[in-house]
């Protein structure tokens, strides 16, 4: 134990057996929370403080602490630092959700979790006697809150939030559920794929780009769970553009030639033709073997143009939109990181649960397409539409719990709409 907290023990005086107990209950010290596992001091200035008996758990965290803080710092904390330090590596909102989420994948009824989120208060039938008659109380009245509104056939965890924002962080587990669904069926995909067998060019560029986004989607559950979404937008770009590569080769075969072509750049087998002045034609591509000219390359809008469907492009204008708004490189998005007063904010109001939605629509929209490929078996297209149908309704059903009326957002509108063309052909 350190010089300080030897120094707090000797300026502080536990209350007299018939002081006024500082809990609230109206009785006296001694007949009250003197019976309790901690104890009520006063220091000098005629403050009164709880003393818990440090835990030898507690002990031990604080200790950790202080080795955390010497090994970033290279120094023992001072009495202006903050000792507990990671802290600064998770936004506190989403500790408490990550702490509900956590409790109900470890099977904490949904009644606890209901209550530690009204009260702060985490107890248990082992820590009972740490607190209070009247923070008992408090607990047992949300538990009972909490069966009281579920009888009224109101969900628990639906709070009101004007900014269209959602808590049902059950529904939210669930769908991270969902995703880790999708990387099974992309992982089983790819191992499906030809393998003795020689890849022709579009199996090659299919297995590409079906393994990026497995690999995507496995980094954007990371991140979700960690807290920091807002960059899964990038990852959620790329599993976007993989989506129309693949549809786009499905429905212009003869593409394969165009992309292999890129790709040969780097394997040395291709180079972009040049001009008559010399200067490189980046559009066009020349095999060095055959001489067979190719496009150079296939903009992001014409494959979401190729479908022929007005949707796919408004689909294409909302991802890309809602990209460079949350990528933050752009100075316009200065004010997410202000306070109303001016002051600055250690993070910035990004939700991670916007890159977890436009990843289950997308998704859905990627293994659909997966499904109409031709050589897929007919196995693996019934399990690929069994898992569309479940992200849709996963999706549907996280959007009801919102609260959000669909009509009244543009962006979910889309959504929304997109995801019930799938599963038709
Ligand atoms: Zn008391």
């Amino acid at each position: 134990m350190n010089a300080r907290t030897r120094n707090v023990k000797e300026t502080k005086k536990e209350l007299r057996w018939n002081a006024k107990c500082p809990c609230g209950s109206g009785k006296s010290y001694g007949d009250c929370c003197k019976k309790r596992d901690f104890k009520w001091v006063k220091d000098k200035k005629g403050i009164t403080y709880r003393q818990v008996k440090m835990s030898e758990e507690l002990v031990e965290n604080l200790k950790k602490a202080e080795e955390r803080f010497e090994q970033v710092f290279g120094r023992k904390p001072g009495r202006d630092d903050k000792l507990f330090i990671d802290q600064y590596r998770y936004d506190p909102e989403l500790i408490e959700s990550e702490f509900s989420r956590i409790a109900l994948e470890a099977g904490v009824g949904p009644p606890v979790v209901y209550a530690s989120e009204k009260t702060g208060l985490i107890v248990t039938e082992e820590n009972l006697n740490r607190f209070t008659e009247l923070e008992l109380e408090e607990w047992d009245e949300a538990i009972a809150e909490y069966y009281d509104l579920e009888e009224q056939g109101i969900d628990p965890f639906l709070k009101d939030y004007d900014d269209g924002q959602f808590t049902y962080v059950a529904k939210w587990v669930e769908l991270e559920a969902v995703l880790d669904g999708c990387v099974i069926h992309l992982g089983r995909f790819i191992e499906n794929m030809p393998r003795n067998k020689k890849l022709n060019g579009s199996d090659l560029l299919q297995y590409f780009w079906v393994q990026r986004t497995f690999q995507s989607v496995r980094s954007i559950l990371v991140l979700v769970r960690e807290g920091v979404g807002a960059d899964c937008l990038p990852l959620v770009r790329s599993i976007y553009d993989n989506y129309l590569r693949i549809s786009y080769l499905r429905m212009n075969p003869e593409s394969a030639e165009d992309f292999l072509g890129i790709a040969g750049l780097s394997w040395g087998t291709h180079e972009y033709v040049r001009n008559d002045n010399g200067k490189l034609d980046r559009r066009r591509i020349r095999n060095k073997e055959s001489g067979q000219i190719t496009r150079g390359h296939i903009s992001s809008y014409k494959m979401a143009e190729r479908s022929g469907r007005e949707i796919d492009l408004a689909f294409f204008d909302d991802v890309y939109d809602l990209l460079s708004s949350f990528v933050h490189s752009d100075v316009r998005h200065i004010n997410e990181f202000l306070e109303e007063d001016g002051g600055l904010k250690l993070f910035s109001e990004d939700d991670p649960r916007i890159a977890l939605q436009y990843s289950t629509v997308i998704l859905a929209m990627l293994l659909d397409e997966l499904r109409l490929i031709d050589k897929v078996k007919k196995q693996t297209r019934l399990d690929l539409l069994f898992y569309v149908t479940k992200l849709r309704k996963a999706f549907l059903e996280m959007v009801e719990a919102s609260g959000q009326i669909v009509e009244d957002n543009p962006h979910l509108f889309l959504l929304v709409d997109r995801l019930s063309l799938l599963g038709k052909e």
